[in-house]
């Protein structure tokens, strides 16, 4: 299942307590994917148009426990207009009424994702996003999230407009603000798993170009070493460059330390890097001149 499937199931299994939040949780389904219908009898349907058959039955489930109203009924009758009162049309701005305290905009927010919302796995990138029905109720969400500290941006797309996030945090933010636990947890690992990866991404990184670095430098100093052999003679050179161009061909790996330590007497680095630079020196001198 995609994560966006598993977000949504987590919020589908969270049913509030209170009437309050009962409708403001409705009434974000609602904005987000509601439909009325009539018959040509006169008959009412309302429906939610999602293709998540679950999203559905626990829209029935408010509906029923909030208007005690089971998705189709006489227009006429008392507990369809007060749903029509309460809850509005689909596509306008939800009622502020409905969402003005803490908890039944989180409840809001909840059904609203589950009827318009989605979100990216984040081990692969951070988006998550509501296609909102119009502009307005696009700007009332944007608002609301921003109540709880939520950067987001709009953009249009085809008749919708889609409000975004693309922060991991925000990401996280919201799920905590919807009371996605599980969600929240998963995103964090991922959170985490990323940063890690990317730290040792970074630090292979930097020690292939300390070793390309060092190879780069070696082979260079092993080719004027045999230049300087082949045209002229190792045997020629004072005792202590004999000794040093003898251990770097034997060596060309290692860094300039540990050819230190294998002189004898051992030298330290510095020793060994003004050694191999007198070594070059002579090699470029040898080939420019012919001699030492
Ligand atoms: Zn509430």
């Amino acid at each position: 299942m995609s994560f966006s499937g598993k977000v949504k199931d987590e919020l589908i299994g969270k049913m509030p307590p209170s009437r309050h939040c009962q409708l403001a949780e409705l009434a974000g389904l609602f904005h987000s994917c509601g439909q009325i219908g009539v018959s040509a009898e006169g008959t009412v349907s309302v429906g939610f148009s999602t293709e998540k058959e679950p999203i559905v039955r626990k829209g029935f489930t408010l509906l029923k426990k909030t208007f005690n109203i089971v998705g189709e009924f006489n227009e006429k009758e008392a507990s369809f207009m007060e749903f029509l009162t309460k809850i509005g049309n689909p596509e306008e701005p939800v009622n502020p009424l409905l969402i003005k305290n803490s908890c039944c905009q989180r409840a809001f927010l909840r059904g609203f994702f589950l009827g318009c919302g989605s979100v990216s796995d984040p081990a692969k990138t951070y988006h998550l996003e509501f296609v909102c029905p119009g502009e307005e109720p696009a700007a009332q969400v944007v608002a609301l999230l921003k109540d709880f500290d939520i950067d987001a941006k709009t953009t249009e797309r085809r008749k919708s407009v889609v409000v975004y996030v693309k922060e991991g945090e925000s990401i996280v933010e919201l799920f905590g603000v919807m009371e996605a636990t599980g969600a929240l947890m998963e995103m964090e690992n991922a959170r985490i798993l990323k940063e890690v990866n990317n730290t040792v991404n970074r630090r292979v990184n930097c020690e292939m170009s300390n070793i390309r670095k060092i190879v780069g430098a070696s082979s260079r100093q092993v080719e004027d070493i045999k230049y300087i052999r082949d045209n002229y003679g190792l045997e020629k050179l004072p005792e202590s460059l004999r000794q040093m161009a003898a251990v770097r061909i034997e060596n060309p790996e290692s860094p300039l330390g540990e050819l230190g330590e294998l002189l004898d007497p051992p030298v330290g680095k510095s020793g060994v890097n003004h050694r191999l630079r007198r070594l070059g020196e002579m090699a470029d001198r040898l080939r420019e001149t012919g001699s030492i």
